[in-house]
């Protein structure tokens, strides 16, 4: 059976201060991410126990679990690989063409991404829909609630009180405003291409 592992974070504990620092780094990574990671192998086991033996009813939790904590896990991945000490500036090339096609102008999608990370009780995502084509922007509860079948996170930004709350108190509008000056759009726009290549 296949063992889901934490990922190192793609830089060191402090490389993105003063914009998150590197306790909340610590924390996140270290302590919910490997939450999550626990959780989704846990789960597993436990669905595996009871189909050999047969007895089915702890697996309707089991699979809620896989739910939560996989999802966590796939999103906290995407995050920490859409941040970088070198980020900032806006989306170039053909992701910024379709920002433009399908929001009407970046600071269209910006001001909907915005609205939508100040929502949400866990992610704002921008996602690429396989079916209707196109990129959207989703407010997503906890991991999972809100999400939509078909689509694809390019771009995930975790709103989650343990994300912001040690270095921004509850000002969650200054903590957006700091994400992105460390949001890496050459590393979404990799995600852009990666998951437009699969549907062409
Ligand atoms: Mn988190």
């Amino acid at each position: 059976m296949s063992e889901y592992e934490l990922p190192p974070l793609p830089y060191d504990y402090d490389a993105l201060e003063p914009h998150i620092s590197e306790q909340v780094l610590n924390w996140h990574h270290d302590t919910h991410h490997q939450g999550y990671v626990n959780g989704w192998n846990s789960a597993e086991e436990t669905l595996a126990e009871n189909r050999e033996e047969g007895d089915f009813s702890s697996s309707p939790g089991a699979i809620r679990n896989v739910t939560h904590n996989g999802s966590g896990h796939v999103l906290h991945t995407i995050f920490w690989e859409n941040m970088s000490p070198n980020g900032g500036g806006e989306p170039a090339g053909a992701l910024a063409a379709r920002i433009e096609e399908d929001f009407g102008s970046y600071e269209a999608w910006k001001g909907e991404f915005k609205a939508a990370a100040s929502a949400a009780g866990g992610w704002a995502l921008l996602v690429y829909d396989s079916e209707s084509d196109q990129l959207r922007n989703l407010v997503v509860d906890k991991h999972d609630q809100g999400a939509l079948w078909g689509s694809h996170p390019i771009l995930a930004l975790d709103v989650w009180e343990h994300s912001y709350y040690y270095d921004y108190g509850p000002d969650r509008g200054d903590f957006i405003e700091n994400f992105f000056e460390v949001l890496d759009w050459d590393d979404v726009a990799d995600k852009y291409e990666d998951v437009t290549a699969k549907f062409e």
